[in-house]
Parts: C-alpha cells; structure tokens; sequence
C-alpha cells in the first residue's frame, strides 16, 4: 500500500508495511531504546545547562542549538533515513522514545523517522509528545 493510500485510509504502518515496521513501532509503543542502541550521552552538556534544558518549555528547547546538534547527530547515524520504514525522506524528524534525559539525550533515547511514520507514532501513543 502506498504512503498516500495509508494517510488516507489513517492506518497504522504496523497493518500495512510489514514486520520491520511493527517491530520498531512496537518498541517506540514501549518506551523501549532500539536493540544496540547506547545508553551514552550524544553530547557533552555540563550538568547546569542539562538542567536548563531540561527545564526550559519544549518548544524553546527544539531551537536550541543543543537539540541541533543532538538531531543531527541522530539523522546521521541512521544515514538520513527513516529507522521506522527505511525510506529516505525529504525531511526527516527525529522522535523521543522517552523524555527522561531531555538536554542530555543518550544515542538510546531518540530515532529518526520520516514525517508520516513520526505522526503514525505518535497516533498509536494517543497524540501524547
Ligand atoms: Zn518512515
Ligand atoms: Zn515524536
């Protein structure tokens, strides 16, 4: 089923796009880090700005130039593609499998994931961020 055909029939990509797309949805459902994921800081953040980050309201934080580099560094490491259905998209988000360490993330913590897969996400998570 094409991506257009999903969006508008609003299915998750777990019924259509196979195992691979149900296994990582699964663990995103989960809150779990993806298998061989490192629980390692991807930046080095000394423990006040951590702290601020963390505090500061979402939105501000996704302009910092902390979260810049931290989705970057995730976009890269998954060469550009989406880590949900393989696809290489025009933009890539990067997701939160949890928010505990937000301002300090580990390479465990996060994924990228094209627009679509990102919404399905966070569809079956029950529009929770
Ligand atoms: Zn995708
Ligand atoms: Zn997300």
């Amino acid at each position: 089923m094409s991506y257009m055909k999903m969006a508008e029939t609003r299915e998750l990509p777990s019924a259509t796009l196979g195992d691979a797309v149900a296994g990582v949805m699964g663990f995103i459902e989960r809150g779990l880090p993806l298998p061989g994921r490192r629980d390692v800081p991807i930046l080095s953040v000394t423990p006040e700005r951590a702290t601020a980050l963390r505090k500061m309201p979402y939105e501000e934080y996704l302009l910092t130039f902390e979260w810049k580099d931290v989705s970057t560094a995730i976009k890269r490491a998954a060469q550009e593609r989406c880590e949900i259905c393989g696809e290489l998209p025009l933009w890539l988000d990067v997701h939160h499998l949890t928010y505990e360490r937000r301002g300090n993330e580990w390479w465990s913590d996060l994924l990228a994931a094209c627009r679509l897969c990102h919404f399905m996400a966070h569809k079956m998570l029950g529009g929770k961020l």
